[in-house]
């Protein structure tokens, strides 16, 4: 998975590299899509979501410039791969999910898997987590039609921010950064696509297609 997916496709941070070696992805997916978790492609975890692909994961962490000591938010725990990931390369993780029985699943499997740096939240992410603000680095893992106001402001100076910004079909992978004096600046990485983001400052919760991938 490592060579070939990640490697071969330009990541080259090898601190998340050596991290997305040894972590056992298949311990975040059900058991009978065990023979599928290193493959190339998003899988289901359950409550119409999914873990995303390899090469999505390392694109969006290498994206965030982790260096070990940051604070940072995730928003879509789902599985929890992604949180282990940034526990692994960061000083703490806030990670908010929407969905209680995910949110459950993926904390108790953390746990076990020995993480202390890392707090879920069963809630609305697009609210952020006001009272551990400022983060140094925001991961959102699920699509929004805009970058969500709360989440900008609780972005630190020097910070990081990474999400899937477009229409329900596909998405503009977008970091923004906040520079030391302030001022933010967008940056356009890629087509991508990711299930909704639901909430306040995402989409409304009504039904609609097209949330497999
Ligand atoms: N990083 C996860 C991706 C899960 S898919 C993984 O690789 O397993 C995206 C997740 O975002 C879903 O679990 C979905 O329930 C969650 N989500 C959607 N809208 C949300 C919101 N407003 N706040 C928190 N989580 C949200």
């Amino acid at each position: 998975m490592v060579e070939t997916q990640l490697i071969h496709r330009g990541i080259t941070d090898q601190r998340l590299l050596a991290v997305m070696r040894r972590l056992p992805r298949h311990k975040f997916v059900p058991r009978h899509l065990w023979g599928q978790a290193y493959y190339d492609y998003p899988l289901p975890i359950g409550e119409d979501q999914t873990i995303s692909q390899p090469y999505i994961v390392a694109l969006m962490t290498e994206a965030l410039e982790l260096a070990g000591p940051e604070k940072v938010l995730e928003i879509g725990t789902g599985s929890g791969y992604q949180t282990a990931i940034l526990a692994e390369l960061a000083e703490q993780v806030f990670s908010i999910e929407r969905l209680a029985a995910l949110a459950r699943q993926a904390e108790g499997l953390l746990a076990a898997m020995r993480y202390r740096n890392i707090r879920v939240r069963v809630g609305d992410g697009t609210l952020g987590w006001p009272e551990e603000a400022p983060f140094d680095a925001i991961l959102v893992t699920a699509g929004s039609p805009q970058v969500p106001g709360p989440l900008l402001e609780q972005l630190g100076l020097g910070g990081r921010l990474v999400i899937p910004v477009g229409n329900q079909y596909s998405q503009i992978l977008t970091r923004v950064r906040r520079s030391f004096q302030g001022d933010l600046k967008h940056e356009d990485m890629g087509g991508c696509r990711f299930v909704r983001l639901i909430g306040a400052h995402g989409w409304q919760e009504e039904k609609g297609g097209g949330e497999w991938f």
